[in-house]
């Protein structure tokens, strides 16, 4: 990673919670995207484990001190593990890049967006508010760049997300927000469009799979990876997020490794800090018998 664009992962599952929450700095401007990290309400027929939810509050304190440091504030949708409606304030005073409320939107995250941009605009004073899709702004020599509306997976029913491409001097980072997988072909083509050298990725939802995950699915996110990271420049891919909620990830990690030519770090964003990861929801049968709560 060049000491130009430092790449902060702030919460993520392998950090204890649902979270993308990233932070991005250069010589020019400092960026987070998706402030905001959540629970699963239940995994295992188990709710949140109060080591879960421990966690989960000093991360929302991290995102807190990021977002104060930060001039740009980034939201690809409208999920509470993407956005915080309890949190409008976090964005005052900031240049906020938010995901349209209406164009490409499911029913759900229309309510949510008429919602939380009705209380940003009481509570909060910002110095830009622009829908996200399709844009290229410049700070300094700092170039972003935004997809046009793409699936949150393989079809729309859970609505739409933009991707966002950071840029300054030679490094690229792209972040997909929730593509699952990725699961489509446009996907795809987008992201080997814009050429990224660091990849940060939700990747396939293994820990649903037979259920709300197909294999034909995870065969494609596994195979468009790989061609990702043929045709592509990437020195470092961060998959993580839904990725992380399987205990089971290294092997498909492996997988990977195996079956791409280029040398490439694939790692967790724990990993990526130098840290184990720390998989709280994944490990939660574990935790409440190592832990037991009492009633
Ligand atoms: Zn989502
Ligand atoms: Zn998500």
């Amino acid at each position: 990673m060049s000491y130009v664009l430092r790449i902060v992962p702030i919460a993520f599952e392998s950090l204890g919670v649902r979270s993308m929450a990233t932070f991005i700095e250069t010589p020019d401007t400092r960026i987070v995207i998706d402030p905001s990290a959540a629970l699963a309400p239940r995994r295992f027929g188990l709710p949140p484990h109060p080591l879960e939810k421990q966690r989960l509050q000093e991360l929302l304190k991290e995102i807190e001190r990021y977002c104060s440091q930060a001039e740009v504030v980034i939201i690809t949708h409208y999920h509470y593990d993407h956005h915080n409606p309890a949190q409008p304030e976090l964005l005052d005073g900031k240049y906020v890049l938010i995901k349209h409320p209406t164009n490409h939107i499911n029913i759900s995250q229309r309510i949510r967006a008429a919602r939380y941009l009705k209380s940003i605009r009481e509570r909060c004073r910002l110095k830009a508010l622009e829908y996200g899709e399709n844009k290229e702004l410049h700070f300094g020599n700092t170039r972003v760049r935004t997809s046009p509306p793409l699936p949150h997976g393989a079809d729309s029913r859970l609505g739409y997300i933009f991707m966002v491409l950071i840029e300054y001097g030679d490094e690229k980072l792209l972040f997909t927000s929730d593509v699952e997988g990725p699961a489509l072909r446009e996907q795809v083509e987008w992201i080997k469009h814009v050429r990224p050298t660091v990849l940060i990725l939700d990747g396939p939802m293994t820990y649903m799979l037979g259920h709300r995950y197909s294999n034909d699915l995870l065969n494609f996110a596994l195979n468009s990876i790989v061609e990702i990271l043929n045709e592509c420049p990437i020195h470092t891919l961060i998959i993580d997020h839904h990725f992380m909620r399987d205990v089971e990830y290294r092997k498909y990690v492996n997988e990977i490794l195996s079956r791409t030519k280029r040398d490439v770090s694939i790692v967790s964003a724990a990993e990526f800090l130098g840290r184990e990861p720390l998989l709280l929801e994944a490990k939660r049968r574990e935790l409440y018998s190592k832990y037991p709560v009492s009633q």
